[in-house]
C-alpha cells in the first residue's frame, strides 16, 4: 500500500489542494506565450499556462431568497407551487415554449418526450451514440429502438445525410444532441422530419443558453428537453424541464411526468400510463434562482470557448471545435481532435503534456459509442432481455452497429474544460500552451 493508501479521502483531498494552492503561486510567474527555450513542462520546462481561476460560487442570495420564501409554504408539491411557477416563468424568458413541465432529470424529460411524441413499441428513433445515455434511456423504456447515426467530423453532432440513410419505415423520432452546446444543423434535421412525418425531439441539456441561427436552442424542434443536472450551466443538483409549442405534443408532458395523471382534467380516470418524474418546490426554487445566472454564464463561456478556437486555428494537426459562425455555442467542453498520424505521439501523451502546461484537458469524451456498451451488445436491457427483439418487433444488433466518424472522434478529441470562472487571458494561456505542445509533437 502507499503511503497514501493510510490517508482518509478527505485528508487525501486537503493535501492535494494545498498542492494546488502552492502550483498557484508558482503559475503566476508563467506568462500566456511559450517560453523562449519552448521546453515542455513534462521535461521539465516552464508551465505555459497559470493555474485555472476557480469556479464562482454556484448559489447564493438568489437561491437563499427562493428557499426562504419555500419555507413558508404550506406544500412543496409542484401543481401549482409558487417556485414551480416562478420556474416556468424564468425558463421562457430563456426558451419561449408554450407548454412546459417541470421534472426530476434529463433523462426524464427525454423519456417524457418520446412518449408524449407517441412513440410505440418497436417504432425507430435516430440519435446520436456520443451523448450521455440519459438521451435514450427513455426510448428503451417505451420499447422502442434507439438507431445511431454518424456525426459531424468537427461538430460532433448528427450529420443529416447519414441521419437520412438511416431512416426507415419504422422511424418515428430524430434526438438531436446539441453536445457541448453547440447547436446541432437543425434546418437539415427538421426537413428531413417534416419529409417523413418525424418528431424532431431537442436534447439541450449541454446546450443552456445556446441560439439557433439567433433563435433560442429547444425553440426550432417539436420538444425540447433540458437538464438540471449538477454538471449542467444551471442546476438544483438534479431536475429537468421539458417543454413545446406543439397542440399534439404540449398538453401531453404533464400527464407523462405525472404518473398519467391529467391535473387539468376532472374525471380523475387514467387514460394514460406513465411514472412519477416530479420535481419537487425545493428544486424549483433553487432552479428558477439560477435562471437568473444563466445569460452571464452562457455568455462567458461562448466567448471563452469561441477564443479557445480562435487561439488554435490553422494548426498543422489540430482540428478545433467547430461552430457556425451565427450560431451560439455555450461551451460545456471544448473539444479538439488531433489529426491521425500528424503528431510523434499518441493522444494520451499529448494530454499528458498539456495537463503538465496546467491546461484542464482530458483524452475523449465518453470511453465508447453509446452502442458499443455491454448493456447494448448483449441487448440485454430488462433484466437481461430485449422484449421487441423477442418478439421480432425489431432485427436491431447493436453489435453491427458502425458510425467510424463517431468511434474516430472519440479516439482523437482531446476535450477542454470551459467555465465562467475563466478570463481571456487564461483562455489565451490554453491556446498558447496547445500551440506549444503541438508544434513540440508535430511529425
Ligand atoms: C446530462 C445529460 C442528459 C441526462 O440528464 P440527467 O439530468 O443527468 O438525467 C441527457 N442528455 C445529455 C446530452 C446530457 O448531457
Amino acid at each position: 500500500m502507499t503511503p497514501r493508501g493510510h490517508l482518509s479521502r478527505r485528508h487525501f483531498l486537503a493535501a492535494s489542494s494545498g498542492a494546488l494552492g502552492a502550483n498557484t503561486l508558482r503559475g503566476q510567474e508563467a506568462g500566456d506565450d511559450p517560453a523562449p527555450d519552448g521546453r515542455l513542462a513534462i521535461d521539465g520546462g516552464p508551465k505555459a499556462v497559470r493555474e485555472s481561476p476557480p469556479r464562482p460560487r454556484r448559489w447564493g442570495e438568489p437561491e437563499r431568497e427562493r428557499l426562504e420564501a419555500m419555507l413558508g409554504q404550506d406544500s412543496l408539491f409542484y401543481w401549482k407551487g409558487p417556485q414551480t411557477g416562478l420556474l416556468v416563468e424564468r425558463f421562457r424568458e430563456a426558451c419561449p415554449l408554450e407548454y412546459v413541465m417541470t421534472c426530476s432529470s434529463g433523462t426524464a424529460a427525454l423519456h417524457i418526450a418520446v412518449a408524449a411524441a407517441g412513440i410505440a413499441p418497436g417504432d425507430e428513433v435516430i440519435t446520436s451514440p456520443v451523448t450521455d445515455i440519459g438521451t435514450v434511456i427513455g426510448v428503451l423504456y417505451q420499447q422502442a429502438v434507439p438507431v445511431f447515426a454518424d456525426l459531424g467530423r468537427n461538430t460532433y453532432n448528427l450529420d443529416p445525410e447519414d441521419v437520412a440513410r438511416r431512416i426507415t419505415p419504422r422511424t418515428r423520432a430524430i434526438i438531436a444532441v446539441h453536445l457541448a452546446g453547440n447547436p446541432c444543423d437543425l434546418d437539415a434535421l427538421k426537413a428531413l422530419a417534416d419529409e417523413h412525418g418525424l418528431a424532431l425531439i431537442e436534447d439541450c441539456a449541454q446546450a443552456w443558453g445556446a441560439r439557433y441561427r439567433g433563435r433560442p436552442i429547444g425553440t426550432i424542434g417539436h420538444i425540447a428537453c433540458f437538464s438540471l443536472q449538477d454538471s449542467k450551466h444551471v442546476t438544483c443538483g438534479d431536475g429537468g424541464v421539458v417543454a413545446s409549442n406543439e397542440e399534439r405534443y404540449g398538453p401531453r408532458l404533464q400527464r407523462f411526468g405525472d404518473k398519467g395523471f391529467d391535473r387539468l382534467g376532472s374525471s380523475g380516470l387514467f387514460e394514460s400510463f406513465a411514472t412519477n418524474y416530479r420535481m419537487s418546490e425545493p428544486q424549483a426554487a433553487v432552479a428558477s434562482a439560477q435562471l437568473t445566472r444563466l445569460e452571464g454564464i452562457a455568455a462567458r463561456r461562448a466567448r471563452l470557448g469561441d477564443l479557445l478556437t480562435e487561439g488554435i486555428a490553422g494548426l498543422p494537426g489540430i482540428e478545433p471545435h467547430a461552430v457556425r459562425a451565427d450560431d451560439r455555442c455555450t461551451y460545456w467542453f471544448s473539444m479538439f481532435r488531433l489529426r491521425p498520424g500528424a503528431m510523434r505521439c499518441d493522444r494520451a501523451e499529448f494530454v499528458r503534456a498539456l495537463v503538465a502546461e496546467g491546461v484542464p484537458a482530458t483524452a475523449g469524451y465518453i470511453p465508447l459509442p453509446l452502442y458499443g456498451n455491454p448493456v447494448f451488445r448483449e441487448h440485454g436491457f430488462f433484466a437481461g432481455r430485449w422484449p421487441v427483439k423477442e418478439l421480432g418487433l425489431t432485427t436491431m444488433d447493436y453489435e453491427a452497429v458502425s458510425c467510424p466518424e463517431a468511434e474516430a472522434i472519440l479516439e482523437s478529441g482531446v476535450r477542454v474544460a470551459i467555465h465562467e470562472g475563466m478570463d481571456e487571458a487564461y483562455i489565451r494561456g490554453v491556446a498558447a500552451a496547445v500551440r506549444k505542445v503541438a508544434s513540440h509533437y508535430s511529425a
